[in-house]
């Protein structure tokens, strides 16, 4: 008698489930795959949605993740407009919302992230928007063709971008953020500073260091942000850019371990036997973090495929621990933001290039060692950044200020370097 073909199920149908579903069969597993999500689309870019989208760049129909035929050609069973609810990691079962329970031998948590609430008083006024899904774009867009002011709350990539496309499109843009400088989690003061006057040149109002105390409506709509200070900025819209939060929910409620994410290893393995996790809702300790043993949460398609790359692998029997180098990108107006490595606070920082230019890089140093490069417009160094930091390259700050010296160079060293100490 043939035993039964093993079963993966993907709860969460976007970037990391996806991938995940797609290099399960790559490597050669050839079980049942079910893609389970509760969007009622077909997997798609988020990227675009505070870009290309609001810009009218991009249309909707170019948002899709894979062509519509790969997931039949795939065999990959894609159930759209479902939630999962519940998990029974002993019985090994997860439960639908419409009541329906399906067994597996493998189940992969994908779910994501969703937009960290605002809590102020006037938060649920009309004319206060969020961004996360297609829908949320769609509605900022409808909402920016009868607008003419626009405030973000939050200076993080989100808001940033959004405040580009608003201030591009001509609505009159301000930005405010409760820390002292702008992207002050992921980039360095000198990139933080070149982005503030960036946004300045077009006419965007900065303010940071301050707090939002409420959102000030007239007939249930926004009508204002009062700062902290009492200041008040006058608005036809308001868009929360203030992070996100781990869906994790479904995996607490089942026993799994999670601290700000669904705790994984390098294989995206989870507290639970046969349970995985990649994605926006996964933390597990970064080769390349300051503090390599310290779970972190990478909230970038990077980060979502390459661990859903190493979870498949485990899945189809040949497993590769994730080892991937981080990187991110950003476009704000004609700046292409690229950032390889992750940046900590003491790191000493080098500039490459001429700041004023609008294209240069900064060099991060941690203990003699690239540990990151944030390139601006230059994307030759973004992609040569990414194998410095993948070989831990030493370098001085002399070399890297020298634009006159080959960087490649310090490859060769490493690779020499490595060679001998073996
Ligand atoms: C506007 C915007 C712009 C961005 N720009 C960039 C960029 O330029 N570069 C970059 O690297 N990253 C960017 N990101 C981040 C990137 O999109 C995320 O890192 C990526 O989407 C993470 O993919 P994921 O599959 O882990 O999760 P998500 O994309 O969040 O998808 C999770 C999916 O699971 C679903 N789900 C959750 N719970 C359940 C359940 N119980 N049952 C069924 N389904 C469930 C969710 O509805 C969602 O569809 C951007 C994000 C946004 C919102």
């Amino acid at each position: 008698m043939n035993a039964a073909p093993p079963v993966l199920v993907i709860v969460g149908a976007s970037y990391a489930g996806a991938q995940l579903a797609a290099s399960a069969r790559d490597a050669g597993f050839d079980g049942r795959i079910l893609l389970i999500g509760d969007e009622t689309r077909a997997p798609y870019q988020r990227p675009p949605l505070s870009k290309g989208l609001l810009t009218g760049k991009t249309q909707v129909d170019a948002l899709a993740l894979k062509a519509d035929d790969f997931y039949r050609e795939s065999g990959i069973e894609l159930l759209t407009g479902h939630r999962v609810t519940a998990l029974d990691t002993a019985g090994r079962v997860v439960v639908l919302d419409d009541g329906r329970r399906l067994g597996y031998d493998w189940l992969a948590l994908t779910t994501g992230a969703r937009c960290r609430p605002l809590t102020l008083p006037g938060a649920h006024l009309a004319g206060v928007f969020e961004l996360r899904s297609l829908g949320d774009a769609l509605a900022l867009d409808a909402a920016a063709r009868n607008a003419r002011r626009a405030c973000v709350i939050g200076g993080g990539f989100i808001g940033l971008e959004v405040a580009s496309a608003l201030a591009t499109r001509g609505l009159q843009v301000s930005v405010v953020e409760a820390a002292p400088r702008l992207l002050a989690r992921a980039v360095t003061p000198e990139l933080s500073d070149f982005v503030a006057a960036l946004h300045r040149r077009h006419g965007v109002d900065i303010h940071c260091g301050q707090g939002v105390r409420a959102l000030i409506g007239q007939a249930d709509r926004v009508t204002a942000v009062e700062l902290q200070d009492g200041e008040s900025i006058a608005c036809d819209l308001v868009v929360a850019g203030i992070g996100v939060l781990p869906n994790t929910g479904l995996a607490e409620r089942a026993g799994i371990a999670c601290a700000n994410g669904i705790l994984t290893d390098a294989l995206g393995q989870t507290s639970a036997p046969r349970v995985l996790a990649a994605g926006d809702c996964a933390a597990f300790p970064n080769p390349y973090a300051a503090d390599p043993a310290a779970p972190i949460r990478l909230e970038s398609i990077q980060a979502a495929n390459d661990l859903a790359r190493a979870a498949a692998s485990l899945v189809a029997g040949q497993p590769q621990p994730y080892a991937a180098v981080p990187w991110f990108w950003s476009d704000q107006y004609d700046a292409k933001l690229q950032m390889a490595g992750l940046m900590a606070a003491d790191d000493e920082v080098v500039v490459r290039g001429d700041i004023a230019s609008g294209r240069f890089s900064l060099f991060c140093l941690r203990g003699g060692r690239i540990a990151s490069v944030h390139a601006v417009s230059r994307p030759a160094d973004h992609m040569l950044g990414r194998k410095l930091v993948a070989a831990r390259c030493a370098a001085t700050p002399a070399q890297l200020a020298d634009e006159g010296f080959d960087l490649k160079s310090l490859l060769a060293v490493q690779a020499c370097n490595s060679c001998n100490a073996q």
